[in-house]
C-alpha cells in the first residue's frame, strides 16, 4: 500500500464479477497507448476476472472494513488512515487537504455522484470536517454553492442509498447537486 495519494495516486478498481477492491499503481509516465494497454491487462486480484472496473464506490460497511482507525481515534489519526485506506477522490482531496493544511490549493469540487459519495466516505469517516464543511465556501464559488447545501445533500444521499450507503441509483441527489452546481452532473460509472 502507497503511503500517500496525493503524489502516487494509485488507481482504486472493483471486481465486477466478484466484488473485490484492490488497487493497482497508476501508469502515470507511460504513453497513453501503452498506459490504456497496461489497464486492459488488469485482472482481479481475487478472480483473475478481467471484468474489473475503475473506481471503487464503496458502500459505508466496504469503508468501514477498511479503515485502520476507529471512529474514536483522533482526527490526525483518521485523515493520516484516509490517505492509507480511504476511497480517494479529488474532491475528497481538496477536503483533506484544506482541513489539514488550510491551504487552497486543491479546490476540486464534487461533479458526479462517485465523488460526492468519496467526500461522504470520508466525512463518514470525519464528522468533525463536516461540522466545517462550510469552511469550503472559501475555495470557490462552485463549493459555496455546495457547501451551502451540503446537510441536504447528505441527507438526500442517506435517504436514496439507506444507511450502509448502498450502491444504488441517486436520482434526486444528483438533482440537488445539479442545482447547486446550475449545470448536469456526469452519471456514467456502475451508479
Ligand atoms: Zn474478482
Amino acid at each position: 500500500m502507497l503511503a500517500s495519494v496525493y503524489e502516487d495516486d494509485p488507481m482504486q478498481c472493483r471486481c465486477g464479477d466478484c466484488g473485490a477492491l484492490f488497487n493497482v499503481p497508476s501508469p502515470s509516465g507511460l504513453s497513453l497507448k501503452h498506459a490504456l494497454s497496461a489497464i486492459s491487462a488488469i485482472e482481479c486480484v481475487r478472480c483473475d476476472s478481467v471484468n474489473v472496473l475503475l473506481g471503487q464506490s464503496r458502500s459505508w460497511a466496504e469503508d468501514r472494513a477498511l479503515m485502520r482507525s476507529p471512529l474514536t481515534a483522533s482526527v490526525e489519526a483518521r485523515a493520516s488512515d484516509w490517505l492509507r485506506t480511504g476511497e480517494i477522490g479529488l474532491a475528497a482531496i481538496a477536503i483533506h487537504k484544506f482541513m489539514t493544511t488550510r491551504r487552497k490549493d486543491r479546490n476540486d469540487f464534487p461533479t458526479d455522484m462517485g465523488e460526492l459519495r468519496r467526500c461522504l466516505l470520508l466525512l463518514r469517516r470525519i464528522p468533525e470536517w463536516d461540522m466545517r464543511i462550510g469552511e469550503m465556501r472559501a475555495l470557490s464559488g462552485e463549493w459555496r454553492n455546495v457547501a451551502a447545501i451540503w446537510p441536504e445533500l447528505t441527507r438526500s444521499f442517506s435517504r436514496e442509498t439507506g444507511l450502509e450507503w448502498k450502491r444504488v441509483p441517486t436520482p434526486k441527489t444528483a438533482e440537488l447537486l445539479e442545482s447547486a452546481l446550475s449545470k448536469p452532473v456526469r452519471r456514467w460509472g456502475i451508479i
